[in-house]
């Protein structure tokens, strides 16, 4: 738990959401500002602030987030559609929340380059 990180907090419940999704490693959210029909987060319990933080003993858990991904856009039928997963790290790529988070985006079509 990281005391300033907007993640940390829902995890720990003292904000109050309701989680689409969870483990005991990880928790899925909804995005509360949408860039797709479908727009999840899903967030490791344990705090790391970027990509750029991850340690070998984090291979199972990165992992675990990627299936979860696969998991939940078969669960809404976009397994064969198509859909995008993203972490965005730091400033150029937009990084807001500064616990890392994979994007599962789903539900039209997604342009690329992306922006
Ligand atoms: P990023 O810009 O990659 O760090 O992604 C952070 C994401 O968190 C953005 O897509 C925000 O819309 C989303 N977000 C910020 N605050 C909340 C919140 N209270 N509940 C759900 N999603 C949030
Ligand atoms: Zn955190």
């Amino acid at each position: 738990m990281t005391a300033d990180c907007l993640f940390c907090k829902m995890i720990a419940g003292e904000i109050q959401v309701p989680f689409a999704h969870q483990d005991e490693q990880l928790v899925v959210l909804k995005d509360i500002n949408p860039q797709a029909p479908l727009h999840l987060l899903i967030i490791p319990r344990r705090h790391i602030a970027t990509l750029n933080d991850l340690t070998p003993e984090d291979d199972g858990l990165v992992g675990s987030l990627f299936r979860a991904a696969a998991t939940l856009a078969k669960q809404h039928g976009y397994d064969e559609r198509g859909y995008r997963t993203v972490f965005n790290v730091n400033r150029e790529a937009g990084q807001s929340v500064f616990h890392i988070h994979l994007h599962l985006l789903a539900g039209r079509g997604m342009g690329w380059p992306p922006g």
